[in-house]
Order: C-alpha cells, then structure tokens, then sequence
C-alpha cells in the first residue's frame, strides 16, 4: 500500500503599499510610466543622498497589523540587507530582520469541510522595493528601470500552518480583502502589487516533524499559485518515494511550461550581512498613535456581512458576493441610499455588472459608473417607464460610459409604450396578420403565444411591456 502524504505549507507575501509616493523619498509610486522618470537621487542610490521615512508607511503597516490580530511592536527599526544585483542600486535593501512592525498574528479561513482554521502570521515587515530589469530579447543587453526602486512594501511572513492549495487560496483571498478594505494596496497579482512565494515541504501523514522545504517563486496569479502547488508537491513525493532527498532550495515557477527549476540552492544562499540601518533613526509608535489608527479601521467583511442580512434582508448568495470585494460593496451601499430596493441593486450588481466585467476584460476594481446613474436606471425600470430588455441595454451605456439614464432614454425614445389604447391597435394588427398562428393558439398549441408576443415586440420597437403585451393579447383572443 502506498503511504500517505501530507503537504506542510508557509507563506511569504509582498504586498505593495498605496502610497502616492515612495517609502524615503518623494518621487511617484504610480505604476507603468516611461523608465526612470519617477526617479529622484534617493531611490537611484546615489552617495551622499539621505532616506526620509514616509510616516503613510507606518500607518499602513500598523493598520494591516491590527486586521491581521498582530501585536505592534511600538519600538521598531529598520535594517540593512547587503546584496548585489543591478536592479538595486544601493548594493543594499532597507528592510526590518530584528525588530519587525507586526509579530503574532493569524488570520481565520474558511476550509474546504466549511469549516474555520487560524492561519498565523510570524510577522510583518516593511522594507523598499527593488527596480525592474529589462532583458532586450534581440540583443544581448539587459537594461534597469528604477521606477519601481523605492515603492514600499510590507512582507507577511506567514507560520506554516496551511495543508492543501484550497487552503493558500482562501489565505491569500483573506489577506486581499482585509489589506483591500483598509485601502492600504489594491493587491493585484497580475501587476505584482501582490506577490506571494509559497514555501512547501512533504511529509507522511501523522508525521510531527516537518520535512525539508522548498521555495517557489515568480507566481502571478491564483491559478499559477495552484498548479505550482500541485506539481512541487507531486515533486517531491516522486523524490522521496525514489529513495532520494528534496534539495532545499529556491525555485522559478514556469506558468506557460508548467514546471519549476532551480534557481538557487542552501549552499549559495547569500550571506546578506545584516546591520542596523544608521541613516534612518528607530520608529516609535506611541499608543495614542495605535488608537487614532484603530479608530480609522474601516468594517471589515465579517461585520459588513451580519449588518447586510439586518439592514437589507439580503439572501447569503447575495451577501458573499457584493461583500468579497470592498468596491462592490461600496458601490452597492452608496446605490440604495439613493433608490432604496437593496434587492434590485444587488441584482445589477451580481448578473449584469459582473457579466460586463467579464466581457470587457476587466477587474472589479476598475467599474467606474457612478451610483447615481444605477439608482436612476432602477428607479425608471421600478415605474415601468422602460423594460426590461431596454433596460439591459441603458445599463451596458452606464457601465461603459456612466451615462444619464434618464436624458439617454428621452433622447433615444426609449420609453416603454404603456398606453393600453395604442397597444390594442398594434397587437389587433399582428393577429390579423398571422391567421396561423391563431388558429394554433385555439388547438391549444400555447407556444404560438410567444410568437405573437414576440412580433408585437417587434412592432413596437422593442419598447412594450411584456406583460402588458401578454395580458391584452389573451384578453384579445379570449384566454382569460
Ligand atoms: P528563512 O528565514 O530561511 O526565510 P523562515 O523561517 O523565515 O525561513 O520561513 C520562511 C517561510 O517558510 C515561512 O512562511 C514559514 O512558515 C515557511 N516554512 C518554514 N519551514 C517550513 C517547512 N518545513 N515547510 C513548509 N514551510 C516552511
Ligand atoms: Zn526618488
Ligand atoms: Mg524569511
């Protein structure tokens, strides 16, 4: 009988802060940008240049540490991290090694059973970001934009206490929206404003020792997190079931080949002497600081999810959806304050705004429709002054250009005809016009019925209601 196997996984994630600028200078944080325009001597390296905190930093770091149920370490500082690299002009890294911001902490996840497991966090640190480098794929030149040198970062170190690829999952899930609710990054993987490596050992189940681990690196994307998941741990199962021994080692994920390589071993891992930082004096973060940033958490998911169910009588479908993102949610909430029906508003939101995000290609943190323009569309659906298919089609224009529902409408004669004299003319046209299909609707074949319907529709331009349509159809033909 093969043995059983169990996977032992921790996590070390970057998340980039959203800081308008740097974490010691005041060049820009935004991304893209032509190279080394948002450059300034500080975050170029070069001598004699001085670093100057950005006190936004600190209170980001601070207000993920007390969401992630950390204790802050009010006397903290910063250390020096000694390595060479071309994207890194100082030769060294700012970071924290002795006395991090956060320590102690956990977050709850949700397991695959429904059932809740706390996941810890060894610590948080903040420290700069490196540039970027350019390979020139023709020549064989590399080149290095520093625009990126100097954006801050806080690494969440988590304790190795996640067990499958659901459970990383639901962890990376948790930390996006706490860090995206604070507002505190818009942690996207796919720009690297989020970048999780992902630390993972085999070993038999029952087994209280941990096995030797490897790293895994460059992962872009939740599903890249997943596959590399499921081929380190077939990996070293092969190793270990061959009689051989896993390597500790770091490893570069390959998403489009679908297998890692080595990138570097234990053996030449770097010896990055580190110091205290001495441009940079030790942070104290005093406890009226703590509540003044306690006092600006904003509600978080968990609380947002019982008040929705009191306030909206929302169903629990509903309620997961609008809330698992904090733009959903304000969207939502900023609606039914104008027009009230959380209902209908959680509906535009959940099928139409949703199947457009994923038409266009986009993200949910890229809607830019405006609130307004939503409870507008909703209140002239509510009177009927337009149907429902017009509708859909006014939501489309608000969703791609936050249109005016109501002046959109107007100037398009898209007003639904519910005059029931008009009406009657047109529907005693269109059965005089299809003798047939009457005749089908009197041998009680019922689906001649969405024919007629469907032509009166079309009479009108689309611009009936259906279900007075269907109501003075029967009447009629003498259904009733
Ligand atoms: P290092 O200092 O070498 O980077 P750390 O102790 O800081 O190592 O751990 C780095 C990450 O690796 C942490 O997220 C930790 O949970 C995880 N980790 C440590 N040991 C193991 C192991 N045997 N298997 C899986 N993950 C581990
Ligand atoms: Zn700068
Ligand atoms: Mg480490």
């Amino acid at each position: 009988m093969s043995k059983e196997y169990e996977m032992v996984i921790g996590l070390e994630v970057h998340v980039e802060l959203a800081t308008k600028t740097k974490i010691f200078c005041g060049c820009s944080t935004a991304f893209g940008g032509a190279p080394n325009t948002h450059t300034c001597p500080v975050c170029t390296g070069m001598p004699g240049s001085l670093p100057v905190l950005n006190k936004q930093v600190v209170e980001y770091a601070t207000a993920v540490g007390l969401a992630t149920n950390c204790t802050i370490n009010q006397n903290c500082k910063f250390d020096r991290k000694n390595y060479f690299y071309p994207d890194n002009p100082q030769n060294y890294q700012i970071s924290q090694l002795y006395y991090p911001i956060c320590v102690n902490g956990g977050v709850e996840i949700e397991t695959a059973d429904g059932g809740k497991k706390t996941i810890g966090i060894h610590e948080i640190h903040m420290e700069e970001d490196a540039g970027k480098l350019v390979h020139d794929e023709w020549g064989d030149s590399s080149l290095v934009d520093f625009n990126r040198s100097g954006v801050p970062l806080i690494e969440i170190v988590s304790e190795p206490d996640m067990r499958s690829a659901d459970e990383v999952i639901a962890y990376l899930e948790k930390l996006r929206q706490t860090i995206q609710y604070l507002g505190a990054s818009d942690c996207k993987l796919n720009e690297g404003s989020m970048r999780a490596d992902v630390n993972l050992s085999i070993r038999e189940k029952g087994q209280t020792e941990f096995g030797t681990r490897t790293e895994t690196k460059n992962l872009n994307s939740f599903k890249a997190i997943q596959r590399a998941i499921e081929n380190e741990k077939n990996r070293q199962i092969d190793l270990i079931e061959a009689g051989e021994k896993v390597v500790q080692e770091t490893r570069r994920w390959d998403d489009n080949k679908e297998y890692s390589y080595p990138m570097r071993s234990k053996e030449d891992a770097q010896d990055y002497r580190y110091f205290p930082e001495p441009d940079l004096v030790p942070i104290l973060i005093s406890d009226e600081w703590i509540e003044d940033i306690k006092s600006r958490q904003p509600e978080f998911r968990e609380e947002k999810m019982v008040r929705y169910a009191e306030e909206f009588d929302l169903p629990e479908y509903d309620i997961d959806i609008i809330t698992a993102n904090k733009k959903l949610a304000d969207i939502f909430e900023a609606t039914v304050a104008i027009c009230g029906n959380p209902k209908k508003v959680s509906n535009w939101l959940m099928v139409e705004t949703m199947f457009l995000i994923k038409d266009r290609g986009m993200d949910v943190e890229d809607i830019s429709f405006s609130p307004e323009n939503l409870a507008k569309l909703i209140e002239l659906t509510q009177s009927k002054a337009i149907n429902g298919k017009v509708a859909k089609e006014v939501f489309a224009r608000i969703f791609d250009e936050d249109i005016d529902p109501e002046a959109y409408v107007k100037e398009n004669g898209l007003m639904a005809v519910n005059d029931e004299g008009e009406l009657k003319a047109v529907i005693e046209k269109v059965i005089a016009a299809n003798p047939k299909s009457v005749e089908d609707i009197n041998a009680g074949k019922l689906k001649a019925m969405g024919f007629l319907v469907g032509q009166t529709m079309k009479e009108m331009k689309g611009k009936a209601d259906p279900g007075s349509v269907n109501a003075i159809l029967k009447e009629l033909l003498g259904l009733e």
